[in-house]
């Protein structure tokens, strides 16, 4: 019997993932570089479906049935193209490769026309949802041709979460499109998670001790912000260190790592001149959570009021925070679902924004009941601008808004820093002022740079001769 799929990389989201495959009768073709890790997943999985390990690639590829679709679950980089180049060698016409690891887009798009040149399908695959959602269903964003699709998608659509009957699962677009996807998935994950450390830190400065902030993020999952990361603060934030007895949240030292998502999300946004305030802030407030030179010296020599709220009315304050949480979140998601639109754009995918929304709602790290919400604005407008404008979300805003200025206000007033919440806030009023300290930026660029400037009165381009009789001249009529 041949395989019906084959994965390469038997770390744990590669064994899983071939579990999963396993689990709903597909015939599962194994490979990792290091055998060993094969035999661990027979030794210990075997039993759960049918697995055909191979000890080499060419008796892995053998194994497979013809057109192959192979998914590759190794480390994103290097690791992923030596994996590619072992394969190439024994497939045959209309296999399909197919990259589920973490990679950054534009490898995606570079392997998708040095593999299909070659008479290979490659698909470039974001997947969601950590080793368990690997394991139960994941949320799949596959890019590559609609006809690689046609092969790859039922299997991919069987394997992944599922909302009622829809599965978390849909093409994305060409090329680089799918890991395009994921990365802004991350990147939006970032701030998602960031805005709960800014709550949590928001509750404790006013005196909330860890169980109250755990059952007051327990209640807050029961509404609107019911999401994946808020039930599981709630649960971190309950669980006790196993060595001291201390709420473990105390015990875990506040650095925060990252692997890359997010930085491409903000890299990738800044080239698209796209503003992800929000990602960007997260990202950044990871760095400086690690940046120890900079938290050593700033310890002992930068003075300020210390992080402690009065709060006369603490259910109240709960609830302000509450707001600017749904707030700061919106605004993140607004940020980052206009990046998936102007690079959809740019890049020529034609990427439908509802799709994404509908796909996160299970499976993945983000899923939460407000995509429901972002899937259906998408769905009747397409074209939407931003989603903070949304009919079902700017009334919202507008109610919120003086919760969330309250909020920004109290933290930069006691020194916490917050700083989802007020650049999120910033960018809301940005957007929504009829005039901005734009013109000041403008005026100073023409000054020093002869950069010019528009009129709000007429149209085209205009210098002023500052270092001479400070005439204007119109440099174009347009
Ligand atoms: P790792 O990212 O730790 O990768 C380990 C796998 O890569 C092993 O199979 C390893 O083989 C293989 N590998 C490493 N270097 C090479 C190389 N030079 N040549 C060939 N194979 C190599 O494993 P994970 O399971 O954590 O993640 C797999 C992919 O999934 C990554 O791209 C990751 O970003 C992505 N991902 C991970 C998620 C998670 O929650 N962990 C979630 C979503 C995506 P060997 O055993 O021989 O060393």
């Amino acid at each position: 019997e041949k395989a019906n799929i084959g994965v390469v990389g038997m770390a744990v989201m590669g064994s899983n993932l071939a579990r999963n495959l396993a689990h709903h009768g597909y015939a599962v073709a194994i490979y990792n570089r290091t055998f060993a890790k094969t035999q661990a997943v027979m030794d210990e999985h075997g039993s759960e479906g049918t697995f055909i390990p191979g000890a080499t690639v060419e008796e892995f590829v053998a194994s497979i049935a013809h057109p192959r679709s192979i998914i590759l679950m190794v480390k994103a980089g290097a690791a992923t193209d030596a994996t590619i180049e072992e394969l190439l060698p024994y497939l045959e016409p209309g296999d399909i490769i197919v990259d589920a690891g973490n990679s950054f887009f534009r490898d995606t798009i570079r392997r998708e026309k040095e593999i299909s040149e070659k008479g290979f399908h490659f698909v470039g695959t974001g997947v969601s949802g950590g080793e368990y959602g690997a394991l139960t269903g994941p949320s799949i964003m596959p890019g590559g041709t609609p006809e690689s699709y046609t092969v790859l998608g039922p299997m991919l659509e069987a394997i992944s979460a599922h909302v009622g009957d829809e599965p978390c699962c849909t093409w994305i677009g060409p090329n680089g499109a799918g890991h395009f996807v994921k990365m802004i998935h991350n990147g939006i994950e970032y701030s998602d998670m960031q805005v709960i450390g800014e709550a949590y830190e928001l509750l404790k400065a006013a005196g909330i001790g860890t169980d109250e902030a755990a059952a007051i993020f327990k209640t807050w999952n029961q509404g609107e912000l019911s999401s994946y990361l808020i039930e599981i603060t709630a649960d971190l934030l309950q669980q006790a260190d196993p060595q001291t007895g201390a709420p473990l949240v105390d015990v875990i030292k506040d650095r925060a790592g990252m692997k890359g998502t997010g930085t491409w999300t903000v890299t990738t946004a800044l080239e698209l001149g796209v503003p992800v305030n929000g990602i960007a802030e997260s990202v950044f407030a990871r760095a400086e959570s690690s940046h120890d030179d900079l938290r050593r010296v700033a310890q002992t020599s930068l003075q300020g009021p210390d992080r402690t709220l009065q709060v006369p009315d603490k259910d109240a304050f709960v609830e302000d925070v509450r707001r600017a949480l749904w707030a700061s979140k919106v605004v993140a998601y607004s940020q980052g679902f206009d990046e998936i639109r102007t690079g959809g754009q740019e890049f020529g995918w034609n990427i439908n924004v509802a799709d994404c929304a509908k796909i996160w709602r299970d499976g993945c790290i983000i899923r939460a009941k407000l995509l429901e919400n972002i899937r259906q604005e998408y769905s009747a407008s397409p074209d939407l601008v931003s989603l903070m404008c949304a009919p079902s979300i700017a009334p919202q805003l507008a109610d919120y808004q003086d919760a969330w200025r309250r909020v920004v206000a109290a933290a930069a007033q006691a020194g916490v820093p917050a700083p989802v919440f007020s650049s999120s806030l910033a960018y809301y009023d940005m957007a929504r002022a009829p005039r901005n300290n734009a013109a000041v930026t403008q005026g100073l660029r023409d000054y020093f740079g002869s950069h010019t400037y528009e009129r709000v009165d007429a149209a085209g381009h205009y210098h002023l001769e500052w270092s001479g009789d400070r005439s204007e001249i119109k440099t174009s009529d347009n």
